[in-house]
């Protein structure tokens, strides 16, 4: 399911913003995002299209044309200290669009495309480099945000939750698969005629450092492991580390079609490396431990828990992935999106 950028929401609570006469935060009801709005068009209980960060507005409609300057995306921002991150338009300023319930996907309707980096598009390596779709039998890597979990309060009262840190490098998928080594970005798998290039050599030099070919294969099973790569170049580096690492967050069973719980993940990576090898060993990202029911109560603080440093480097974290056997999902920094202007 592609992500819903664009959606109905009611608004639950407005506060002033101190030393703002013209604009006020806003929050809603059934999501955790809260942004500026004017203060005109923000009424206690009314509804709004909603745009989460990373919108790309279609520049075709005159509604959007005050984003133009921003080259209509939506990033987060802080105005007047407050962090806002989206943007929240009356939905009666929409002709044509009809009232529905909290959450009704208008993405496609108003022709919301996603913002993609520039980087992310480079490490794809472009067209002509003998790329093949990403295999139908796995899951590619994708975390829900809290802010759209409509119960988040009861999960954080009532499960346990096993949370690691976000490394923000690229994602790559590495597996075995009635009797197939394959290797893949976020997106794409790597074919046989695949060159290397400074854009993708990393996928093939962490095949080779961890030995992950030979460890799967000797291993057996239709298993896939998914993990983020870090180090030079690599989405610009933020955690400025001087080598190059793969983190694994993610096993997949790919007979059952399923994600691997925590404990299984942990299972699967000590039996790789049990396996004789010339390999250095594979490693998981780092781990902030578990979090027992009641620990945290809040939104708020979950986010509190976002920040600090990578724990690979001293930098200010992207966020923490919070799972258990059941769900998962991910917490990002609003102040790292705003360090990086993203
Ligand atoms: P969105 O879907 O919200 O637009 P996105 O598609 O860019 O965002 P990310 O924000 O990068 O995705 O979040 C999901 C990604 O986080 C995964 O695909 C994975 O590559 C990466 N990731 C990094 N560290 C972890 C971790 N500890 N656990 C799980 N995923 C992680
Ligand atoms: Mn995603
Ligand atoms: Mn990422």
């Amino acid at each position: 399911m592609s992500r819903a950028l664009a959606t109905i929401q009611t608004i639950k609570s407005i506060s002033p913003i101190p030393g703002a006469d013209l604009i006020v935060l806003a929050e809603f009801q059934s999501i955790y995002w809260q942004c500026v709005m004017k203060k005109s068009e923000a009424q206690t209980g009314s509804k709004v299209v909603y745009f989460e960060i990373d919108s790309l507005l279609d520049a075709g409609n005159p509604i959007f044309s005050f984003m133009a300057d921003r080259k209509y995306r939506i990033k987060t921002i802080k105005l007047r200290g407050q962090i806002s991150q989206g943007l929240a338009i009356p939905l009666n300023q929409f002709e044509g669009i009809k009232d529905g319930e909290d959450g009704t996907d208008l993405t496609e309707v108003l022709k919301i495309t996603k913002y993609v980096p520039p980087e992310e598009l480079a490490c794809e390596g472009g067209s002509s480099n003998s790329f093949k779709e990403f295999p139908s039998f796995i899951y590619k890597t994708d975390e829900p945000r809290a802010q759209t979990l409509t119960n988040l309060e009861t999960i954080l009262a009532t499960q346990d939750l096993k949370v690691t840190i976000k490394l923000d490098g690229t994602s790559a998928t590495y597996y075995h698969f009635q009797e197939e080594f394959g290797i893949c970005s976020r997106k794409l798998k790597f074919g046989e005629n695949t060159i290397q290039n400074k854009n993708n050599v990393h996928f093939f030099e962490m095949a080779a450092r961890y030995d992950i070919e030979n460890r799967l294969k000797t291993l057996g099973r239709n298993v896939a492991i998914q993990g983020e790569i870090i180090g030079p170049r690599i989405n610009g580096n933020r955690l400025k580390i001087a080598t190059y690492g793969f983190y694994v967050f993610t096993g997949q069973d790919l007979l059952k079609g399923k994600r691997m719980t925590p404990g299984e993940l942990d299972e699967l990576i000590k039996e790789l490396n049990e396996i004789k090898s010339d390999g250095i060993p594979l490693v998981q990202v780092p781990s902030l431990g578990k979090l027992t029911p009641g620990t945290l109560k809040s939104y708020g603080d979950l986010l509190e828990l976002s920040k600090g440093d990578f724990g690979l480097s001293k930098e200010l974290r992207e966020g923490i992935v919070c799972r258990n056997d059941n769900l998962s999902f991910k917490v990002i920094n609003p102040e790292y999106l705003l360090k990086h202007k993203i």
